[in-house]
């Protein structure tokens, strides 16, 4: 019986591949650069080579491995492994998880990678141990997985799951997918970064001046780094970004009622600073529906290994 099995983080900058074991512990991994544009086949053939050399750097005997799994952006049909549209990498029609079975002669499973990284830590990270989970992710945009029963909610055509596009403001700012007022133009990284720049050029005292160099390097925790120390302005900014990421998990407790919800993202470091008074919004605002049963609000533990370990585990999520 196979010990081992591979999961691979495939992004448009970098591809890591990692030997995971059978406690979910990632034993061995590679990263190389993904070197885009070039042609699917020849992605293929290098993804291939990745997979064998990070069984061979690791003493792993490929005929060892159980299946590989892999967590790439687009849309994913699990079933088939057929990628139907990657904008990242300019591929339609992607025959990703067929191809890749014949080039290795074992069973490959291919998934989106927000489904991915959300499974990693329902199988091994902060979600562990519980049946029903929701992964939320604060970043460019937020990315979300819903794990219900074990099984990765994917949809009918494998679109499931897109909470950041749920509209919480009719008529409210413009988002990247059509629509005006989605969840993530309000509580994404990249929406508090807005707002620190918006209330920095409205207040030009706020101590967040001399926190940073210029304006164009403003990042998601300077408002956390500069509330810490006092300054109102800072507070304010902070204050109203977590209503609105409240809103939206208070969302996801009204649809899902999950055990757990865990809130990942280079914004989670922050801990309770941001899990508390999240926590305190999105149970105010569910209390009559919940009647006062509150999932658990956690932060993301596996980090940038959560896409390589739930990838590594897909096989378990059918
Ligand atoms: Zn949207």
């Amino acid at each position: 019986m196979s010990k081992y099995t591979i999961g691979i983080d495939l992004g448009g900058t970098t591809m890591t591949a990692g030997i995971v074991n059978e406690n979910y512990e990632i034993v061995g991994k590679l990263t190389w650069a993904t070197r885009l544009p070039r042609p699917a086949e020849d992605l293929e053939k290098a993804l291939a080579d990745l997979c064998r050399t990070v069984a061979r750097d690791n003493k792993v005997d490929f005929a060892d491995i159980k299946y590989v799994g892999i967590g790439t952006p687009g849309s994913v049909n699990f079933t088939t492994g057929f990628v139907g549209f990657n904008t990242n990498f300019g591929y339609y029609d992607w025959n990703l998880g067929p191809d890749l079975e014949a080039l290795l002669g074992c069973k490959v499973y291919v998934e989106n990678d927000a489904n991915a990284a959300a499974y990693g830590e329902y199988i091994a990270g902060g979600a562990k141990g519980y049946n029903d989970a929701v992964v939320i992710t604060l970043g460019t945009g937020i990315g979300s997985g819903i794990i219900l029963g074990g099984k990765i909610l994917r949809g009918f055509n494998f679109a499931a799951g897109e909470m950041g596009h749920n509209v919480i403001v009719k008529d409210g700012i413009q988002c990247t997918c059509g629509r005006r007022g989605c969840w993530e133009r309000y509580a994404s990284a990249s929406a508090l970064t807005r707002e620190t720049k918006a209330a920095m050029q409205a207040d030009k005292n706020t101590i967040m001046w001399s926190m940073t160099q210029d304006i164009d390097h403003v990042n998601a925790k300077l408002a956390f780094d500069a509330a810490a120390k006092g300054d109102e302005t800072a507070r304010k900014v902070i204050d109203s970004w977590i209503e609105y990421v409240g809103v939206g998990i208070a969302n996801v407790i009204n649809t899902f009622e999950p055990e757990v919800i865990c809130i990942g993202g280079g914004v989670s470091n922050q801990g309770e600073v941001l899990l508390a008074p999240v926590r305190a919004y999105a149970e105010n605002e569910t209390r009559n529906i919940t009647t006062g049963k509150f999932p658990v609000i956690c932060a993301c533990q596996l980090h940038n290994d959560a896409g390589v370990i739930g990838a590594a585990a897909l096989g378990s999520s059918i």
